[in-house]
């Protein structure tokens, strides 16, 4: 029987399998870091080989499998199964991965970005379960959004719907963005950003104890500025606030957009704390002109790192 689904989440540092019955139970898990010199052919070579390995695990084979669903950290062409710009692995730009895995495992295969499958999934199991319209975003490195929309995916025309880090947000704040233009949200609040400014400024000659923690300059990264905020940095304050404060106006623009209101939030900036959450809704809130007659719910995700695997499994069905 063909009962069984496969997910994958390709992602800059792990690639994860995960193995679902029909029931969408997981039966087995795998992962593997990520090769990112290998070309675009080795990489599906290698996945295909740990896909048959995963099913090794489990005493099955892939004359089980109904399918496989793959998420990759770019912007897909879901229809086509082509992956367009992907910053993270670059010999993923512009590669028909969807062929590429059907011809080694001769099963269908669909293919997503990362953060819309995270959506799906976070939709259908997680914090978003029970509401037809809601809007997830990644909150890590970079910022990823996906949008569920009447209880249905959006993916919009070209598969780049719900790439929320790259609504512009300011003129005058920020640096340039990955994408070449200064002024993007992600280019703000993102982690990297978040470290970054902090680094300037303690470059500048701010005083404060996120260099304690980081040990050097070159090694301030949010893990340093979330110690410094424990213990009060005000430096670690204002780079927290100012990042929280410009998600929120971007989550108040999304609302206006969409009507939307359910906001489902995951990725690693989150382990800032609530006080970071708490300043991003505040920021929202003071924004929004509806949030007294609709208070907007803003709901942590709940699968964590298995909302890949999980929501790659979805594609399938
Ligand atoms: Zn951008």
């Amino acid at each position: 029987m063909r009962d069984y689904v496969i997910g994958i989440d390709v992602g800059g540092t792990n690639v994860k399998l995960g193995l679902f019955d029909g029931g969408m139970q997981l039966v087995s898990e795998l992962k593997y870091l990520t090769d990112k010199d290998a070309t675009a052919t080795e990489l599906m070579n290698y996945l295909s080989q740990q896909v048959c390995a995963l099913l090794e695990k489990a005493g099955l084979s892939l004359r089980n499998v109904k399918g496989v669903g793959a998420a990759f950290p770019s912007s897909v062409d879901f229809r086509r199964g082509v992956t367009l710009e992907s910053i993270n692995i670059v010999s993923l730009n512009e590669q028909p991965v969807r062929d590429l895995l059907e011809k080694r495992l001769e099963v269908p295969v669909f293919v997503d970005n990362d953060a819309n499958v995270a959506a799906l999934a976070e939709h259908r199991f997680g914090a978003g379960r029970g509401y037809d319209n809601m809007i997830y975003a990644a909150l890590a490195t970079g910022i990823g959004g996906g949008l569920i929309l009447n209880g249905q995916l959006y993916r919009g025309m070209h598969g780049m719907a719900g790439e929320i880090g790259h609504m512009f947000i300011s003129d005058s704040t920020g640096y340039p963005c990955g994408c070449g233009v200064n002024g993007c949200v992600q280019s703000i609040s993102s982690g990297v950003y978040m470290a970054r400014y902090a680094m300037d400024r303690i470059k500048e000659g701010e005083e404060s104890r996120i260099l304690d923690y980081a040990g050097t300059l070159s090694n301030v990264d949010l893990v340093a500025v979330g110690r410094a905020l424990q213990m009060n940095d005000p430096l670690a304050l204002e780079v927290v606030n100012r990042g929280a404060e410009y998600l929120g106006r971007m989550f108040h623009n999304l609302n206006q957009i969409f009507d939307i209101n359910i906001f489902v939030y995951g990725g690693g900036i989150t382990k800032l704390g609530h006080r970071f959450t708490d300043r991003m809704v505040a920021s929202y809130r003071h924004h929004s002109l509806i949030d007294q007659k609709f208070p907007a719910k803003f709901l942590p995700a709940e699968l964590g790192e298995r909302a890949g695997i999980i929501g790659a499994a979805l594609l399938v069905n």
